[in-house]
Parts: structure tokens; sequence; C-alpha cells
């Protein structure tokens, strides 16, 4: 198997990639709280983990993805009473709108979505036996975590307990133990959804939901967590004590990997802003392709600007993409013969495809991947001008080759799978049917010599973003992907 390397933001420096189980690929990633549609720097995470599941696939490991959906917490119980409705209301509503836009965003699904509300039983198991190891408190109907009585504490996020009490806004609490002690359970106030448990009834702190979901679906220990590196601190600190603090197993996550923020025009992304850019709103003006791309286009690990002017360029690289495939599958219909160009292109998508690999097996690097795909798209599309200026005939095995390394290319990245089915959007075939008349009205034109009428129907076509090619072998038509 490949080797790969990972930054770990426990180390602070780039590992080998060695499974906690031999050829397996365990993963955990924070989820939304779904209290508003997905907004782009929520797509972010998402896109970039689903990109390094499917290459990890690619390379050979059995995967198992678990993300979860915070649907128990202060915003969701917050919009509920806004709007009248109960909590579930809202949570069912916002989660429904995460599959929506990310399966639009090509985004594959977890193999588990642990809900908060459906595991509230593995939570108050967890937090009783933090209790009975002596990491955790009960206060009056509450539970703390005692963060003094865990020795990593402050590793992930390379901090000490006096650096965290002078950087943090903390609510000051005089019955906790250290001002940092963090709540597991928060015992009921009026207007909140509560459960039973042996302090009383009430809710899961936040954090405690991804240890105990983890442990459940993961074990003690696993490979990979992920998330905004937001959630560094306090939330990933929280996660290791506690995870730990009950198994009694270190480390409870071999690699930390940890996503770079969203700026909108340089400035950070916030709702004061009014840059809060949902992806919904997005996918108005640029196709699901382009905003993926655009995601993947910078490593995941650096901060990344939203412009238009970078969502233009990710079009304009899919435009290209797009035209190497159209030009694979026209060439798929030519007749097969022997030809020199084609020794030439395969042996350059061969050293494309290992530098891709070399890419992706760095870190996962995205940004670099990408680079190599342009070098064979520009070396198909070389191909295919020399195969339609001379005879047609086209080395089809060197072809096949040269296409499963594209296509594993755009697999890998998640982008243009229609356009490998040859289809160009919605009733792609009867598109084509259409184009096949016109471009037989504007052939009998040309043949008549009424050279108006074929020029005027091409600029028609090129002003709605389809162009017309002559070859020897007759017109191809090409739509601009929007
Ligand atoms: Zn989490």
């Amino acid at each position: 198997m490949r080797e790969i390397t990972v930054f770990n933001t426990m180390t602070r420096q780039k590992e080998i990639f060695n499974p906690v189980t031999p050829g397996e690929a365990k993963m955990y990633v924070c989820g939304v709280t779904p209290y508003n549609h997905p907004h782009i720097g929520n797509a972010r995470p998402f896109v970039t983990w689903d990109v390094i599941r499917r290459y990890l696939a690619h390379v050979g490991y059995k995967v198992t993805y678990v993300q979860n959906f915070t649907d128990v917490d202060d915003k969701i119980i917050n919009t509920s009473n806004g709007e009248g409705v109960t909590w579930d209301v809202i949570a069912n509503r916002y989660i429904d709108s995460y599959f929506e836009v990310m399966d639009q965003l090509g985004v594959k699904h977890a193999d588990v979505y642990p809900r908060v509300s459906t595991h509230i039983d593995d939570i108050v198991a967890m937090i009783a036996k933090l209790i009975e190891n002596g990491y955790a408190y009960e206060l009056d109907g509450d539970v703390y975590y005692s963060v003094e009585k865990f020795e990593h504490y402050g590793e992930l996020s390379g901090r000490t307990l006096d650096d965290m009490e002078a950087g943090a806004r903390i609510e000051v609490d005089g019955r906790k133990k250290n001002p940092m002690d963090f709540a597991l359970w928060k015992s009921v106030k009026p207007g909140e959804p509560s459960w039973e448990s042996p302090w009383g009834p009430g809710r899961p702190g936040w954090h405690i939901e991804c240890s105990a979901m983890s442990n459940k679906y993961l074990g003690e220990e696993f490979d990979f967590h992920g998330g905004g590196s937001d959630l560094i601190f306090p939330h990933h600190e929280n996660e290791i004590a506690q995870s730990e603090g009950c198994s009694g197993h270190h480390p409870a996550v071999r690699y930390w990997l940890h996503n770079g923020f969203i700026t909108i025009n340089q400035e950070k992304m916030s709702k004061s802003l009014n840059n809060f850019f949902l992806v919904k709103d997005v996918l108005q003006h640029y196709s699901p392709d382009a905003l993926r791309y655009f995601l993947l286009s910078t490593h995941y690990r650096s901060p990344l600007d939203f412009s238009d002017e970078r969502l233009e360029e990710a079009n304009k690289a899919l435009e290209r993409f797009t035209t190497a495939i159209q030009n694979v599958l026209y060439l798929e219909t030519c007749p097969a013969g022997q030809c020199e160009e084609a020794e030439t292109l395969l042996s350059k998508a061969k050293e494309y495809e290992e530098e891709f690999e070399a890419a992706m097996s760095d870190d996962f690097n995205t940004a670099l991947a990408t680079s190599s795909m342009f070098g064979l798209a520009k070396e198909i599309n070389i191909y295919y001008q020399s195969v339609v200026s001379r005879d047609g005939v086209v080395c089809q095995e060197a072809l096949a080759e040269v296409k499963r390394i594209f296509s594993f290319m755009t697999e890998v990245i998640g982008i243009l799978e229609k356009t490998w089915e040859g289809q160009t959007g919605a009733n792609a075939e009867e598109y084509d049917e259409l184009m096949q008349v016109i471009l037989a009205v504007r052939q009998d034109a040309r043949e008549q010599k009424q050279w108006g009428i074929a020029d005027c129907i091409r600029d028609r076509l090129a002003e709605i973003g389809i162009t017309i090619e002559d070859s020897p072998q007759g017109a191809r038509w090409k739509k601009r992907e929007i």
C-alpha cells in the first residue's frame, strides 16, 4: 500500500499514517449543529474529508466514517422558541437541508450519522464512568469535568491551564473546582428539552457527545479525527480528556487533522459582517462542481478566501477538464489503429498519475494534485487536435488507459461525474438529439453555400455557451459548464 503522510495537530508535524487496524482507516468528523442552512464554512471540512476518504479508499483502506449531528444545543433551542415549534422540528429541517446541499456537492454519506438525542444513554454511561474514575464531579444536578485531574489536558492546543484561564472568556462560577472545568451534564432549565439521568433531569454539555459517539462506533482508539481549526480548543481538547479519562487508553485519536478557516473577500466570515454565505445561495450562481473545486483548490490546512474571482477561476478550470473529458469520449468513438502520439500521451499520463498520487499522499495536497490534472488535460487536448487534423485513427488501448487515469483523478477530487457519462445536465439525451438537428441544418446551409445562415447558427449558439468545432469527421458541439 502506498505510504501516506499526514500533518498531526497533536505533534505539529507530518507523520506516516500507521492505522490502528491494518488495512483500515477509521475516522470521526465533527458534524453540524442543525439550526440553519449550511454555510460555505461548514462545507469546507465535509468536502475536504470526502476527498480524504475517497483517496484512502483508492489506496486500499477499508474506510469507516462517522459524523455526528449536534441536535441538542442552545442555538437550536433558541431558534425553536423563536419560531414556536419544538427543537426536533428545527433539527430535522436543517439536517434535511444539510443532506440536500452536501448531496449536490457530491459529498458521500458517512457510515453512521449519530445524533445526540438518540445517544443519551451512551452519554450518561460515559459521564457516570468519568465520575467513577475520578475525572468528574456533580454539582447541584450539573456534572463537571475536572481538568486538573487529566495529565494530558492542553497538549492538543499547546496551552497550559494558566494560559487558558488568562485567555478565555469564561463565566465566573465559584462552585467549580477550576474555572476551566467544563459541563458534561446540565440540569434542566425552563423551556429546554431534558432527559432523565442519575443526577436528575437535564441535557448533555456540548463536548461529551463526540467522545461517546466515537467510542461507540470506532472504539477506544481510532485513526483520524477531523474538524475545523476553531474546534481545537476547547472542543477537541475536551474530547481527548473525556475519551481517555473514560477508557484509560492513550491516545484516543492517532491523528488530529484540522482545516483552515474561510475568509470572504479577505474578511473573516461572520454573521455580524453580513458575509455569511449559505451554500444554497452560492449554488444559485455557481455549479456544485465549481464550489467543490474552489474549496479544494487550496490545501485544506491553509486559509481560503472566497471571492467571485476565485469561483470564476474554478469555472475556467472545470471548462478545461470538461473539454478534455469530452475529447476522450469523442476519441473513443474513432476507428482503432496505431498512432505514435498515443505512446507519448500515455507515458505523460502515467507521469501525471504518479505526481497526482504523490501530492495526495503528502497530507492530501489537493492544490498540487489538481495541477497534475491540468497537465494531463492539456496533453489529452493536444492528442485530440492531432487526431482530428489527420486520419482520425486512435490507439484505443492507450486511450483506455489514459481515460482510466484521468477519470481516477476526477473521481478522487469528486468532480464532473456526469460529464464522464456524456451528460451536460438534465435531459442530456434530448439535448444532444436537438443539437444534432441544428448541426444538420447548419451542414445543409454550408453545402448550399449559404454561409450567412451557417455563421448565424454558430454565433447564436456561441452566445448561449455552445461552441461548434468543425473537423474532417464532421462538426461537434460543446457546452460550457455553467
Ligand atoms: Zn465534536
